[in-house]
């Protein structure tokens, strides 16, 4: 059994979206590490299945959840509910990039659209049967939503997916205000770039080829990690956070000041 880093999640139970790869992965793994109990939810059954072992049945379980199905979305928060009795920690991070670059003069709407059901639809039917279940419950919970740098600036290529960023950060800012006489704190974070496999495979490099160029997006020495943005959400998942709300906190070395 693998040591906790802290114990100050201790008694909480989160879902992560998107928790089977990359970002939610490391997130998974962290929120267990700091004591929470955590529902994976993912479309990659096997990478979600053997993740949630190798973080410990005791500590983790892995549920099937497409998020463009809101339907799926309300039975992944029930089956929570009736497992755990309650819900503090919504991660809704679950994203997708075209492999198209999106040029507006070329832009493929029938792809848009696909895109905009996971990215913005997904992630409003998440946060809002998330909520549900807090209000409910009287908890008073964290919904943390991934948005990206692009959520603030306008990007030369992939105009769907910087539209679907922007598309949280208002669904963050109007959600927060409305959760937050309940005591529900709605924040998100924005990673610069990150290597997993969703920006990977955008670009055609592999996870070390993916580092080495994305190295030159901030002001820091090195490297930006999953782990890096995950340790933004324990903070915000956590009770050092209890008066941050309607916040966009940027995980990216500075980049956004670049760009
Ligand atoms: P990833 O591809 O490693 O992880 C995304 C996960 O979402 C995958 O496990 C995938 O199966 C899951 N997913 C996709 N469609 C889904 C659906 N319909 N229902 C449920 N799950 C679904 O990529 P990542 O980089 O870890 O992405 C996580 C989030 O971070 C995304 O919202 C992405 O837009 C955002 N983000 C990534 C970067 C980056 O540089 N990697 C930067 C900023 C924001």
């Amino acid at each position: 059994m693998a040591s906790h880093a802290s114990n100050k999640l201790d008694g909480k139970v989160a879902i992560i979206t998107g928790g089977a790869s990359g970002i939610g992965e490391e997130t998974a793994r962290q929120l267990a590490n700091h004591g929470a109990y955590v529902v994976i939810a993912d479309i990659q059954d096997g990478k979600g299945h053997d993740l949630a072992s190798s973080i410990g049945s005791h500590r983790c379980t892995y549920i099937h959840c497409d998020v463009t199905d809101e339907q799926q979305v309300k039975s992944l928060v029930e089956s929570t509910l009736q497992s755990n009795g309650r819900l503090d920690i919504l991660f809704s991070n679950a994203g997708i990039m075209n492999d198209i670059k999106q040029d507006i003069l070329d832009f493929d709407i029938p792809a848009f659209e696909s895109l905009f059901a996971v990215n913005v639809r997904g992630m409003a039917a998440c946060v809002k049967h998330g909520a549900r279940a807090m209000v409910a419950g009287a908890i008073k919970g964290s919904i943390i939503c991934t948005a990206s740098i692009v959520a603030s600036t306008g990007l030369e290529t992939y105009t769907d997916y910087t539209m679907s960023k922007h598309a949280v950060l208002g669904l963050v800012r109007s959600a927060s205000k409305q959760l937050g006489a309940y005591g529900i704190r709605v924040n998100c974070v924005s990673p610069g770039a990150v290597a997993t496999p969703l920006l990977c495979r955008v670009s055609s490099v592999s996870e070390e080829e993916g580092e080495r160029m994305y190295e030159s997006t901030s002001y820091m020495k090195g490297v930006l990690k999953a782990k890096q943005v995950a340790d933004a959400v324990v903070f915000l998942a956590s009770e050092e956070a209890e008066f941050i709300n309607g916040h966009n906190l940027a995980v990216d070395g500075g980049w956004a000041g670049m760009i």
